[in-house]
């Protein structure tokens, strides 16, 4: 399995945090990307990298951090971007359910870091919240060459397919086990490249939600609720999900 969303650098993970990575790699996860959205993550997440070689990263700025961070940030955000380690650009995208950047700040980070991930050759990952039609009609006029994946999917199958229009993926984890039709409907309908797990670790805890922490060794809860949707086994589901983060993620590992 790959993790292709996460947050091991997150501070709720401090005490025990190599123990979280051992537990993982115990259950099958291969791989993480660490998703590093604001520049003191980019710090850590550059260190704990340099310790696990099965970490790679995902730079940029989160819609929330955006109203905080300078533009005159990007040219940094460019160096660490053509690492060898670097994936993906973002976690990027546009968010109106919490105010915490005005619109004009997250929207212009958005389209920054959209040039820079066809500057780089990187796909990009989506965050959206309350700003579904806004960040696809944005995304639709921008086209990015390499792709990218629409984070926490919870959509219908409507959006799955202008989705899939412009080469993007679905990243499916904890949400998927909350039983929500439409996403139940829209990811049993979806082309199979388009799957790829994530946790969000710390966040989003796949049912029973009784850690009140969600952690990478929890994918194959989402995994069980993938096979239920599309008749798969486990190792079908494993297969095909890893094989499509690969491909996104132009993987040599
Ligand atoms: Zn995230």
């Amino acid at each position: 399995m790959i993790d292709t969303h996460v947050h091991l650098s997150d501070k709720r993970f401090d005490k025990d945090r190599e123990l979280v990575i051992d537990r993982a790699h115990q259950v099958g996860v291969k791989r993480f990307i660490e998703i590093a959205y604001a520049p003191e993550i980019i710090t850590r997440a550059f260190a704990l990298q340099a310790e696990h070689p099965t970490i790679s990263l995902c730079v940029g700025i989160h819609p929330s951090e955006s109203g905080r961070v300078p533009l005159e940030y990007l040219g940094e955000l460019r160096d660490h971007a053509r690492h060898p380690r670097v994936v993906a650009i973002g976690e990027t995208g546009m968010d109106f359910y919490r105010d915490y950047a005005p619109r004009e700040a997250q929207e212009a980070w958005f389209r920054a870091q959209l040039a820079l991930a066809d500057e780089v050759g990187l796909p990009v990952v989506i965050h959206q919240r309350s700003a579904l039609e806004d960040v696809m009609s944005i995304l639709e006029a921008a086209r990015p060459a390499a792709g990218g994946v629409l984070h926490c999917f919870d959509q219908d199958v409507a959006t799955m397919r202008r989705a899939d229009a412009i080469g993007f993926k679905l990243g499916l984890g904890g949400v998927l086990t909350y039983g929500h039709e439409a996403l139940d409907v829209a990811v049993r309908e979806a082309p199979e490249h388009m799957l790829v797990l994530e946790t969000d670790a710390p966040y989003l805890e796949p049912e029973p939600r009784s850690l009140r922490r969600n952690e990478p060794s929890l994918l194959p809860r989402v995994i069980r609720r993938l096979c239920e949707l599309r008749d798969w086994t486990p190792e079908q589901a494993i297969a095909i999900t890893t094989a499509n983060a690969k491909d996104l993620f132009r993987a040599a590992w």
